[in-house]
């Protein structure tokens, strides 16, 4: 079974920038395409894994995101990175303004739902496999799917906590904390 890096996006792959919509505000951070490039080589499956309550919020419609994706997808390819195996996007929200996304769903972060979907998937290695995100809801998510965890400080990582239904373990911890992706990929490559 093949290990994966499970990727954030906004504070990961691109600037957050709060809500994003349109590909247009689409700024792949720096250092984030070769990074990408390391893992695959290293044989790494490469999946994002991004809650968008944007959708919940009727800010965008799940189409989209998809356009977002496919933006993304391009620019970095664009920019010599390798192609992702998968995008898993998460469009609920507990408190949802439209009513058809306000559930309490199995894929928002931090529930692993769509780290379990993708291994699902693609035959994954849960146990051999990192997430990689800005918040400790994504070190959360990525360690209730039984991966190692890394927090990158190019996000909200010292932002409040995004929208719970229920309380974290006060004593949970990244794995490791480094500055961005391409420090993440020197750590995860260390650990093989
Ligand atoms: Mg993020
Ligand atoms: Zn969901």
């Amino acid at each position: 079974m093949k290990a994966a890096v499970f990727l954030d996006r906004d504070g990961v792959l691109v600037e957050d920038l709060g809500l994003l919509t349109r590909p247009e505000e689409l700024r792949v951070l720096p250092g984030v395409p070769a990074a990408l490039s390391r893992l695959k080589q290293a044989g790494f499956a490469l999946v994002v894994i991004t809650n968008q309550p944007v959708v919940a919020r009727g800010l965008a419609k799940e189409t989209d995101v998809q356009a977002v994706h496919r933006s993304l997808d391009t620019s970095l390819l664009a920019a010599c990175a390798p192609r992702l195996d998968a995008w898993h996007y998460c469009p609920h929200h507990p408190k949802a303004e439209v009513l058809a996304y306000r559930v309490i769903c199995e894929c928002r972060k931090p529930r692993p739902g769509m780290l379990r979907q993708a291994a699902h998937d693609l035959g994954l290695d849960l146990a051999a496999s990192f997430m990689v995100g800005d918040r400790i809801t994504d070190v959360a998510a990525g360690a209730s799917a039984g991966c190692r965890t890394v927090l990158v400080e190019t996000g909200k990582h010292t932002a409040a906590p995004i929208t719970l239904v229920e309380p974290l373990d006060p004593n949970l911890a990244p794995n490791h904390v480094c500055a961005d992706l391409t420090a993440a990929t020197d750590w995860i490559l260390a650990q093989r």
